[in-house]
């Protein structure tokens, strides 16, 4: 089908507007003087892309920094794992005019290699999480065509692990969001053992074994495995209804106990303890939160953010106990009250602890951990011989300090997994990328870019009490992070700048507001 969508004059250079076809959602796009067309909406979360930041060649999505190739329609970063259609635009007159196949899908796969019998290789991916499931298609992608085995301990196939704490555990209804079917990885040839644990890895036999003692052979393997939730080592900690929230089980857990009108302490004042508190008093229960620090977020966010988060809460019925610490659970069976350190003891029907988690690496034997239980990887995310590391167990140096670090994000997971695939395959590759993570919480969504373990400084733009600001964290004397809430254009300059490593120095951002998107735009 042929389809006049636009005047030739319609749109300015740099402009993208998008269109609606049917069914079809796509995004125009006009640079160097030429029409361009792709699919419209970000193949992640499913975001308007005419929204998103346009730059040289690359389409940046507006909610989760998901990149797209605008010339091809190829993902260029997750967490968006498809591409998107490309459409062929002719000029008639002065009509801009798209061409649209009956074949045309919103989005689609990217190119893969299946396998080949002649490929005797065996890869073995331990973990089937974000990590996991990215580096399995990246050795597809990259050419890759021997066996693949990807094992976890989880009963389904690779799922949005983001969304147990926000709209999963929200809603009796929520569906879990599955990356990939069955019938993809079948199609693809990527064996995935589910209900399985290994339990050691033998660098010298290159082999992995199972809880059941059965074993099996790598040629190379991935650890994939992700972190476990910390628990409390106080009286009471094994009583019935005391939750951690991780897998799908653990959510579907804490919504049985979820019922209107219960009474639930959350032990814990960062993500998953604050999004849990606010999905929990959606569903009608009575949230109290018991956090040692005095504001929320403190360490990761600092006080001005930290506290309006705290007022945003108060507001929805959370009720707070921060500076103060578990000193016991009580109950018979299951708890019935939390003690505090002070004395004070908070009725329960039910605890869900949001602690912090360690690498999920507790049982590798032989292989050299760091004091958090991580695997220091080399700029491949290799660590030994055909072993690479990636996602939450992975401390990586990262290039824009030089920093070792190791990060619980999302996009970042599926980054190394793809990285560390392109490797696998033979293709180098290296970690070139600004971190970046976001929490949806008490209608106020929090946009993070870059990482800091502490700050020198916070320079603001905007103010938090009107949940409208643009957070400048300095160490250093460079700004080594970003959080944002609203300004979805500046928080897209920031990224591209500081994957360009070129933001304003901090004594350019005291002088007063700097707009990001113009100054990226004039270079
Ligand atoms: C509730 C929740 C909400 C979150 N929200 C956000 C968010 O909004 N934004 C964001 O950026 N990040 C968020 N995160 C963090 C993000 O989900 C993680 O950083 C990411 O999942 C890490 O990916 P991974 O592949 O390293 O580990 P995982 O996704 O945890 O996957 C690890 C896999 O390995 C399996 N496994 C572990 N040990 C073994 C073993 N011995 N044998 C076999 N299989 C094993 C596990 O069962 C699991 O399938 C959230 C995390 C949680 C728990």
């Amino acid at each position: 089908m042929e389809k006049a969508i636009a005047k030739v004059d319609d749109l300015k250079d740099g402009e993208m507007k998008e269109i609606v076809i049917g069914e079809l959602t796509l995004v125009l796009i006009k640079t160097e003087g030429k029409y361009y067309a792709i699919g419209g909406k970000c193949s992640h979360a499913g975001a308007p892309l005419a929204e998103g930041l346009l730059h040289g060649h690359t389409i940046r999505c507006p909610w989760h920094q998901a990149c797209f190739n605008m010339l091809t329609g190829e993902r260029l970063e997750p967490p968006a794992i498809d591409d998107l259609p490309r459409f062929e635009i002719k000029i008639s007159g002065d009509d801009v005019v798209v061409e649209i196949p009956d074949s045309a899908k919103q989005q689609i796969p990217p190119k893969m290699s299946k396998p080949d019998k002649n490929d005797k290789r065996t890869f073995v991916v331990v973990g089937g999480g974000g990590a996991g499931s990215s580096a399995v298609e990246s050795l597809r992608h990259n050419g890759y065509q021997g066996r693949i085995v990807m094992i976890t301990r989880e009963s389904v196939l690779p799922y949005d692990r983001t969304a147990l704490s926000k709209g999963y555990l929200k809603s009796d209804d929520a569906k879990l969001y599955f990356d990939r079917s069955k019938d993809f990885y079948d199609e693809y040839g990527v064996e995935i053992l589910t209900e399985r644990e290994v339990t050691e890895v033998d660098k010298s036999t290159k082999s992995i074994t199972f809880s059941d003692n059965s074993s099996m052979k790598y040629d190379k393997l991935l650890l994939a495995m992700g972190s476990v939730p910390r628990k409390l080592n106080v009286d009471g900690s094994n009583l019935g209804n005391i939750f951690t929230l991780r897998s799908f089980v653990d959510a579907d857990k804490i919504k049985l106990a979820a019922k209107k009108g219960t009474k639930a302490v959350v032990i814990g004042a960062s993500f998953i303890g604050l999004e849990s508190s606010a999905n929990l008093a959606d569903r009608g229960v009575s949230v109290t939160i018991v956090a040692p620090e005095l504001v929320p977020f403190e360490k990761l966010l600092g006080n001005e953010i930290g506290n309006m988060y705290k007022v945003l809460h108060e507001e929805k019925g959370n009720q707070f106990r921060l500076g103060s610490t578990v000193k016991a659970f009580e109950g018979d069976g299951v708890v019935q009250q939390v003690v505090l350190d002070n004395g004070e003891k908070i009725p329960a029907d039910f605890v869900v602890l949001g602690v912090g988690v360690q690498p999920a690496t507790k049982f590798l034997k032989g292989i050299d951990l760091n004091p958090d239980g991580s695997v220091s990887v080399d700029r491949h995310f290799q660590f030994a011989e055909d072993i690479y590391a990636v996602g939450d167990i992975a401390s990586f140096k990262w290039w824009f300090t030089g920093e070792e670090i190791r990060i619980e994000h999302w996009r970042l997971a599926l980054q190394h997994g793809i990285i560390a695939g392109s490797n696998m395959a033979g293709k180098p590759a290296e970690y070139k990328s600004i971190p970046f993570f976001w929490s949806n919480q008490v209608g106020a969504n929090l946009k993070y870019i870059g990482h800091t373990k502490g700050w020198d400084e916070i320079i603001f733009q905007g103010s938090p009490e009107k949940k409208d600001f643009i957070a400048y964290y300095v160490k250093n004397d460079k700004v080594s992070a970003v959080a944002l809430i609203g300004n979805t254009m500046q928080m897209l300059a920031c990224a591209q700048l500081m994957q360009e490593n070129d933001m304003p120095t901090p004594e350019q951002l005291r002088k007063g507001s700097v707009d990001m998107a113009k100054l990226l735009g004039n270079r």
